[in-house]
């Protein structure tokens, strides 16, 4: 068999979002699958809705989820231009061959493709057997001249020697048009390969540009990993057919084939998509974690502000605590703010929460009391152990103690083990932020 060659043909009117990325996607797969190769083809006729921004988005976007594209623009290959609006030539002759085999006319300016009428069948990869006859001829060539997208989609599939055509659901009804040009041209059909749509999170109703988590670029701000939106984008509409989900580029290219391709609709989880980008931000070694860390902080003043007021090694043990408990790298500023400053916001709903039973004033006294008089926080477990051993003294249980001595250091009821926080914070800084609570300054 000759080699495969499929495409992904973005129109750049819009930003990149997550049924463009994923359609790129499979054709990336399939093409790396089957040692054959993905073209990049941007599909730009539509002069009053394209954009240079859009278009760079496209491009950052594919470079940033490491979709590498073999021939397009950029780097130009055998078959380009790859921009529809350079191959004005290209459209000229191929029109000029339909206008030979007598299926072209002219009516009101334009320029009509004269269609078959019979049952236009594929054999589509994911789908399976379609028919659909088209019942009216169509317009190839717009008054003005513009060509329309169902010519120069087909063109450039026949001159550009694509073998699969792997797009979205959403063209299945355009495909007896294309069959009818490939037809018309005496070219073969490629294999087309129609992939399910991807579902609005709640409600029905596809998935639009305008839902919330629908943009790439998103993911690429909040600090996501590639390879955690790679991994999570491959999962909307295919599945190894066994319960794996984590997988490596490596296994996804060598296990990726339309029969494992749902004929369902996929359903759009943001949940979904936090807890596998939370998934590859455990697996990552903590100095690549640090990395991320630091570029973050260091984007923004207040960040930057933050690691210089520091010490490299504090700012690293603090990371390192919250690591296992973060599930986007963006939420690591407000989630260690009580590390940096002694002016960090009180949760109000841990503040009802924990002060609301017993005597929790009391239960910090005790408290203090007790961590004065060890020499440093350096032993998590020795200080577990002290507390544990104070409040049972007192006739209480380590966990009475944790919470109100986590809100008294943290100003929230969630975060880091309680020993981990006292261990980065020290003993200075923990002692005086349970003073700032057991005397009040007077009024
Ligand atoms: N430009 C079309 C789109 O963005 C591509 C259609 C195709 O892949 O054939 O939907």
């Amino acid at each position: 068999m000759s080699q495969v060659r499929v495409r992904f043909a973005p129109s750049p009117t819009g930003f990149f979002h997550i049924g463009s990325a994923r359609t790129a996607l499979f054709n990336w797969l399939y093409a790396r699958h089957t040692g054959g190769v993905f073209i990049l083809r941007v599909e730009d006729t539509d002069k009053e809705r394209n954009s240079e921004e859009f278009l760079n988005v496209i491009y950052d976007s594919l470079n940033w989820l490491g979709l590498n594209w073999d021939e397009g623009p950029q780097i130009g290959g055998g078959f380009g231009p790859y921009r529809q609006s350079e191959r004005a030539d290209i459209y000229r002759s191929y029109l000029e061959k339909l206008k030979a085999t007598g299926r072209v006319y002219e009516k009101d300016g334009a320029t009509w493709f004269k269609i078959s009428g019979e049952p236009q069948l594929i054999d589509d990869a994911i789908r399976g057997r379609v028919e659909r006859t088209e019942e009216k001829n169509f317009v190839i060539i717009r008054s003005g001249g513009n060509p329309v997208f169902h010519f120069v989609n087909v063109v450039d599939d026949i001159s550009m020697g694509v073998t699969h055509v792997i797009r979205g659901e959403d063209h299945l009804s355009n495909t007896s048009k294309h069959t009818e040009l490939f037809k018309a041209f005496g070219a073969p059909l490629p294999v087309f390969a129609h992939i399910p749509l991807i579902l609005k999170q709640d409600g029905p109703g596809k998935m639009s540009k305008r839902d919330q988590g629908a943009l790439i670029e998103e993911y690429q701000k909040r600090g996501y990993l590639p390879e955690a939106v790679f991994n999570f984008l491959c999962l909307l509409g295919w599945n190894p057919k066994d319960d794996r989900e984590k997988m490596t580029i490596e296994e996804i290219v060598s296990l990726f084939d339309f029969p494992g391709v749902n004929q369902s609709n996929a359903r759009f989880d943001d949940r979904k998509m936090a807890h596998m980008n939370m998934t590859y931000l455990l697996a990552l070694p903590p100095e690549e974690y640090l990395a991320k860390a630091r570029a973050l902080f260091a984007g923004s003043d207040e960040g930057a502000a933050v690691m210089d007021a520091v010490s490299e090694d504090y700012f690293s043990q603090v990371i390192a605590i919250s690591q296992p408990k973060v599930k986007a790298i963006d939420e690591l500023p407000s989630y260690t703010v009580y590390f940096f400053t002694e002016d960090f916001p009180w949760n109000e709903k841990a503040i009802t929460k924990t002060f609301k039973k017993g005597e929790p004033l009391a239960r910090l006294g005790e408290l203090r009391q007790l961590l004065a008089m060890a020499p440093n926080f350096s032993d998590e477990a020795a200080v577990e152990a002290m507390i544990k051993a104070g409040a049972e003294t007192n006739g209480f249980g380590f966990g009475d103690y944790q919470a109100v001595a986590r809100l008294a250091v943290t100003g929230t009821n969630a975060g880091p083990g309680l020993t981990q926080i006292l261990r980065v914070l020290g003993p200075e800084k923990v002692l005086s932020r349970f003073d700032r609570i057991l005397q009040p300054p007077p009024v």
